[in-house]
């Protein structure tokens, strides 16, 4: 792709067939991406299916082509990072390593190769679990990690042997319309399409009838309405959706040598990251420490725009996410809650929120019970820890947790009773590319990542034969 579209300042309207993207440090419009109409993803998938013939018959191709493709988003590091920090605004450095685990889960993927599985039941036959690909795959992706959240869509699927339609967020199109082209020049053609647009692109994805399966990204409310639309087909749904992880702190933590990673852990990507910590609960006893030790940290963050190279933390990523973390936090401070730091927009161009430490919080304050997802960390005191396992679990989602303590063990043990897919001790968010990413109650729905995350791009296709004996 080239230099994207130069548009007019002002918001996100559109012109023509074009729509406009803002860059979060200033507020204002800078480029346009194309607003496809849904009809012409009817051209697309047709496309999609015609070329998945090809791409399906010959494992050690795709293998080939995968490994191409990682080398090719390795070596544009300089055209997609700068791009994808303008238009989702966090700091370079994070854009360069969205990047690299772009082409790290390519390579991964490449390698992984569905194993035939043979059926002994003691039965005179001879029965085998083969594994086919489905067909064309929609996936949908969020505006937070739009890079990453696309490759854990199309790195699966394409090694399953599928095709994938790509649809990025309206607010970042840029820099996966860039990567749509760099994998261009690795695949065989219409192996990967990058569709761009307005709603109502992405209903229309999701419920198109040449999709077999929809892989999504995003919030619990989009979740439920891919669902219905995949449901007029029959297509497959894989979503991962919205958060509310807990961190407990054990009576025993060493709060100094933990509060670096806490504190990151819920305000990398300005807190815009679905597995962020989004709520901590501290023992009453370490609560003013716990408080001062984040606040601290709060106050002495670098806000700024993603391309300075002293910003640690960017912008919210549009002006609606920027509302909502607002009023979350209006409302709880309304309701009794202390600013322990931040509270408020800075007063400067773009959207920019403080990085916001929420003490003395009403356990029932949306910013508890919810998902701020924006650079907002309410602390809770808890007396007993059974208390603190029931609150970290008394949520409708079930995506992470994290439990902190000097006692490993003690803090496994709890961790162990945390209700949700992922639980880690004296750490929060770290995910390697070979487990299962699977969010329980209201967080997903299928199992992405890993082995995991190709089966769940393929279905069992069973071989029976009579043995030579019997048959
Ligand atoms: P969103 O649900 O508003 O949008 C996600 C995508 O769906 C976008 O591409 C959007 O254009 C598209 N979309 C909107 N309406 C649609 C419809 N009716 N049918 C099909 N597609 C539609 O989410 P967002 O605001 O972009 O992202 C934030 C949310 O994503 C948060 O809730 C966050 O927790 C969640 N998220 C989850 C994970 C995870 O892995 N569990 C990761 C990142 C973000």
């Amino acid at each position: 792709m080239g230099a994207p579209r130069t548009a007019a300042r002002g918001g996100p309207r559109s012109r023509g067939e074009h729509f406009a993207v803002l860059d979060p440090a200033t507020g204002e419009a800078f480029a346009e991406a194309p607003d496809q109409r849904p009809e012409e993803l009817d051209a697309v998938v047709a496309r999609a299916h015609e070329a998945w013939r090809g791409w399906r018959t010959d494992a050690a191709a795709r293998t080939g082509a995968l490994r191409a493709a990682a080398d090719a988003v390795q070596r544009a590091g300089d055209d997609l990072a700068p791009l994808l920090t303008r238009e989702q605004g966090k700091p370079l450095a994070e854009s360069y390593a969205e990047v690299a685990r772009v082409a790290a889960r390519l390579r991964y993927f490449a390698e992984l190769v569905p194993e035939p599985r043979p059926i002994s039941d003691g039965r005179p036959v001879r029965s085998e679990v083969r594994w086919r690909s489905l067909g064309p795959v929609a996936g949908i992706v969020p505006w937070n990690f739009p890079l990453q959240l696309a490759s854990a869509k199309f790195a699966p699927a394409l090694a399953a042997g599928n095709t994938v339609v790509l649809k990025p967020s309206p607010y970042t199109p840029l820099a996966t319309r860039a990567l749509g082209s760099v994998l261009a020049g690795a695949l065989p053609r219409d192996v990967l399409t990058v569709v761009t647009g307005r709603e109502p692109l992405g209903a229309r994805l999701a419920a198109h009838p040449g999709i077999t399966h929809v892989t999504f990204t995003g919030s619990v409310a989009t979740g439920r309405a891919v669902a219905r639309g995949a449901a007029a087909s029959l297509a497959r749904v894989t979503l991962e959706l919205g958060g509310n992880d807990a961190a407990i702190l054990l009576d025993d933590v060493e709060v100094e040598r933990v509060a670096d990673r806490l504190f990151w852990a819920a305000f990398r990507n300005c807190g815009q990251v679905c597995m962020a910590v989004k709520r901590v609960y501290a023992p009453a006893r370490l609560y003013s420490q716990v408080v001062e030790a984040l606040a601290h940290r709060a106050r002495n963050t670098v806000v700024g725009a993603g391309l300075d190279p002293d910003t640690r933390m960017g912008p919210v990523n549009n002006a609606t996410q920027l509302d909502r973390v607002e009023r979350y936090t209006t409302t709880a401070l309304n309701a009794g809650a202390r600013a322990a730091a931040g509270g408020q927009r800075l007063a400067r161009a773009g959207h920019f929120f403080a990085p916001t430490i929420l003490a003395d919080v009403p356990p029932d304050s949306p910013v508890v019970t919810e998902e701020q997802f924006g650079p907002v960390l309410p602390v809770l005191p808890y007396t007993s820890l059974d208390e603190a396992v029931a609150a970290a679990n008394g949520t409708d989602y079930g995506l992470g947790g994290s439990v902190w303590g000097t006692d490993l063990d003690r803090a496994e043990a709890v961790a162990d009773r945390l209700e949700c897919g992922t639980a880690w001790v004296n750490h929060h968010g770290e995910l390697s590319l070979a487990q299962p990413f699977a969010g329980t109650k209201e967080s997903g729905v299928g199992v992405p990542g890993g082995p995991w995350g190709l089966y769940g791009n393929l279905r069992p296709f069973v071989i029976h034969r009579p043995t030579e004996a019997t048959g």
